[in-house]
């Protein structure tokens, strides 16, 4: 086998068989592969894609490349959620230490910034001293004994998602129901789980765009997982306006402890709600998913998910005196207001060009090399479906040393009004489920 005919037959739309899947996989993590023959592959499997059978072999391969944690057995279910991408969708950060508070165990691992969606260990590192980098024992410990850690890949788990996850990111390879699907559940089953809850995106600000490609990509997924023995449910959810009022790393920190503090914007706290009920209902916590709710929601008002909150940002070298006192948490100083040309209702948010501009500030990476500043970032003051007054804020973005002008241009072109009256967007279209 060589692995420039393994890149060649995919670009001649062949299906490639377990042994060379695994093969280029393998040689890739010896650094045999290059990452620009790797680049060259993953733009093959975006244009021409890839049989569920080829998938479920990626997905293995890059599970092999690593081991499956084996955590200690307590009786309680270990359930983990994974969201395919949006804009502003910090969701994670409230609920894993929320589920966590209802009594069951989520052993989050978590990415980096993607495309143009941010990344939730990128927006953990906005608190000081947050660490995503612990190692294996580390994580088990503290899953063993806090319920809840969500921290980065260690060199066991999945370690060639984490190498094809960075090189997707700069090379325009991520809308791909193959690559997307064999990222996610490779590093998710690599947990060790009993299992998942997934919250598939569709519409302006998600990888797929279109309804029935987010639903194939969750089919996908929930099938993978089936295969095996995994429990998992798919929730498909709008994401055609960002999630929430904060796109940006640490104010997208600051907007998960308004949630974990009970307020929140209405669509932050649904989400953290129902995708929450979801990982109770499938640990068994609860017998229905209303309760689930109730749990959910129960863990958040009482101020019990804050303190786990507390706890998971201590355990992991965080300042946790930020959790109490989220005013401390360091946001750029200069504002550039955007305001509403004329009167109307907010049409349409392209979430896509909104995650682009925070990007641009210095939010998210566009070379593997770029730092990440964490403190620029935009404040939505309107969404889908209000009316607006000529000259009203309709988002702060918060800048400091790059990217306002054409950040500025992005976003105010994204926000559309019209005359006449428009309908809030439904947030969940579909759920499937193993079960
Ligand atoms: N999340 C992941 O972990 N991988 C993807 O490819 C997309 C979203």
């Amino acid at each position: 086998m060589h692995p420039i005919e393994i890149i060649q037959r995919k670009r001649d739309r062949h299906e490639l068989s377990k042994q060379e899947i695994r093969f280029l996989i393998d040689s890739y993590m010896d650094e045999s592969v290059t990452d620009y023959q790797m680049a060259a592959f993953l733009m093959a499997t975006c244009i021409n894609g890839m049989s569920e059978q080829e998938i479920s072999w990626l997905t293995e391969a890059m599970i092999l490349s690593g081991e499956i944690v084996r955590h200690e057995q307590s009786g309680t279910s270990l359930i983990d959620k994974h969201s395919t991408g949006g804009v502003g969708d910090k969701i994670s950060i409230p609920l894993a230490p929320a589920v966590a508070a209802c009594g069951l165990k989520v052993p989050m691992i978590a990415g980096r910034g993607l495309g143009h969606t941010g990344g939730t260990l990128d927006k953990l590192e906005a608190i000081p001293g947050f660490r995503c980098d612990l190692s294996s024992e580390q994580y088990k410990k503290q899953v063993a004994d806090l319920g809840c850690v969500i921290m980065g890949q260690t060199k066991e788990i999945a370690p060639a998602d984490k190498r094809l996850y960075a090189l997707r990111d700069v090379t325009g390879t991520v809308e791909s129901i193959a690559l997307i699907s064999s990222s996610i559940m490779s590093k998710k089953l690599a947990e060790g789980i009993d299992g998942l809850v997934l919250d598939v995106k569709f519409g302006s600000g998600a990888f797929m765009k279109e309804i029935e490609k987010a639903r194939a990509l969750a089919q996908t997924m929930v099938r993978i997982g089936h295969h095996m023995n995994k429990k998992v449910t798919a929730l498909l959810t709008n994401m055609d306006e960002p999630i929430g009022h904060a796109i940006g790393n640490a104010l997208e920190i600051k907007e998960s402890i308004d949630i974990l503090q009970g307020h929140g914007p209405k669509d932050s706290v649904l989400l953290t709600v129902e995708l929450g009920a979801e990982m109770l209902y499938l640990g068994e916590q609860v017998k229905n998913l209303e309760d689930g709710r109730l749990a959910i929601r129960n863990a958040l008002s009482s101020g019990k998910a804050l303190e786990k909150f507390a706890h998971m940002v201590k355990a992991q070298g965080g300042d946790e005196s930020l959790v109490y006192h989220p005013h401390k948490i360091d946001i750029a100083k200069k504002a550039v207001v955007i305001e509403a040309p004329h009167q109307g209702y907010i049409k349409s948010i392209d979430s896509h060009a909104v995650g682009v501009a925070s990007c641009l500030l210095g939010g998210g990476r566009f070379k593997l090399t770029d730092q990440i500043n964490h403190r620029v970032g935009i404040k939505m003051d309107v969404k889908v479906g209000d009316r607006v007054e000529k000259g009203q804020p309709l988002c702060t973005l918060l800048v400091e040393f790059q990217g306002t002008d054409e950040a500025f241009g992005r976003v105010k072109n994204a926000i559309s009004i019209v005359e006449h009256e428009v309908l809030k967007p439904t947030l969940f279209h579909d759920r499937i489920t193993t079960d």
